[in-house]
């Protein structure tokens, strides 16, 4: 048992029953528990403990409801073929969540703390990992404010929480590329504002939309920059590559983009291969420009829930632009094989990504 002996826990005495594999979806069940702990001014972050999954009360004042003061994080756990469960990269997650407290006004978390919980979480609901090509468990650490009182100022008191889900895999039939919508309306965030941490009301404003693309007939929107709708920031909620004439692009971490740790795993796979990969602004136009003069190779998507995400066919002000005919490129392949290859034990952990737990 990894928990450090600080984490007090409480194990259920009524197991839920497994959802069926093939039915899983994503987010849709969770695990038998949950870890939470409490922060206060006077105290810092204390009362960690693991307990049976369960409702949570507050005061219908609680800041959270408010003002939105809350950040989140996403990574995952996976069985091997041999039966270990490791986690992915779940350090670099912990560093973004304190980047994303920072901006948001919220306290520090103990990252050493944290870990522990993860691990030690994991741990006790380790049965609830399933098996199965593609299928892991998402793990969903989040803190909200919790101080009753509507003076807007940082609040006082939070809760850190982490839930598990057991997740399906995103492409049941094997990857397969999407058609994505170019936003040229709506706008996901601006520089200065809150972008680039993981913080809720970045995705309620993301909502309106990716309904409006759904509606025809596209997976996602593809987000331009705030202040000229003309440079590419992200895909839905997903980091985006372009491979142009041999050269992989992705937007440059400009404030407003989200630092994606599968973009920088992406990012050191290519290095390590020697792809030429560049991180710089990336306008729209040349996408199209590229695409018109035959040297757009293949397009992507990378985040935790998909891994990598092949993009078949944009929609720019009614242009439509296909990608290497519609179909997943070699590439995209090659990295989603190796990424997943690291997660689930098959291949190597030459960047000593995963952590085990045992
Ligand atoms: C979480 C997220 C990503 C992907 O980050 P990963 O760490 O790779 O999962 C990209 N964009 C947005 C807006 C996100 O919320």
């Amino acid at each position: 048992m990894i928990a450090s002996t600080s984490i007090h826990i409480e194990r259920t005495t009524t197991p839920k029953a497994k959802p069926p594999q093939d039915k899983l979806g994503f987010g849709i069940y969770f695990t038998d528990h949950m870890f939470i702990m409490n922060y206060t001014a006077d105290e810092g972050w204390h009362q960690s403990r693991i307990v049976p999954y369960q409702p949570i009360t507050l005061d219908p004042a609680a800041k959270v409801f408010h003002y939105g003061q809350t950040v989140f994080e996403g990574l995952k756990a996976y069985k091997t073929a041999d039966g270990r469960v490791q986690v992915f990269r779940p350090d670099a997650n912990m560093r973004r969540m304190n980047l994303s407290n920072d901006r948001m006004s919220m306290p520090e978390i103990p990252t050493d703390l944290v870990l522990d919980a993860i691990k030690g979480l994991t741990h006790i609901d380790q049965d609830w990992i399933p098996d199965g090509e593609g299928n892991s468990l998402y793990i969903r650490p989040f803190i909200i404010a919790t101080e009753a009182l509507l003076g807007v100022q940082p609040s006082q008191a939070y809760t850190f929480m982490i839930i598990m889900s057991p997740v399906g895999a995103y492409y049941p039939e094997g990857i397969n590329p999407v058609k994505i919508f170019v936003e040229s309306h709506y706008v996901r965030a601006m520089i200065g504002g809150v972008g680039e941490a993981k913080t809720a009301g970045n995705y309620a404003a993301g909502l309106k939309a990716q309904d409006a693309a759904k509606e025809q007939g596209y997976t996602q929107v593809l987000w331009l920059d705030g202040a000229e709708h003309k440079y590419i920031e992200e895909v839905g909620s997903m980091n985006v590559f372009f491979k142009i004439d041999g050269t992989v692009y992705t937007p440059s971490l400009n404030g407003s983009i989200l630092d994606g740790i599968t973009r920088n795993s992406v990012i050191q796979l290519l290095r390590h291969w020697q792809v030429p990969v560049v991180e710089r602004q990336l306008s729209i136009e040349e996408i199209y420009e590229a695409g018109k003069n035959g040297k757009l190779e293949e397009a992507f998507g990378t985040g935790t829930a998909a891994v990598i995400s092949p993009v078949g066919e944009l929609n720019w002000l009614g242009v439509k632009l296909v990608i290497n005919g519609g179909a997943t490129g070699g590439l995209s392949e090659k990295l989603y094989n190796n990424l997943t290859g690291i997660q689930y034990g098959k291949l190597e952990d030459e960047f000593n990504w995963m952590v085990e737990v045992k």
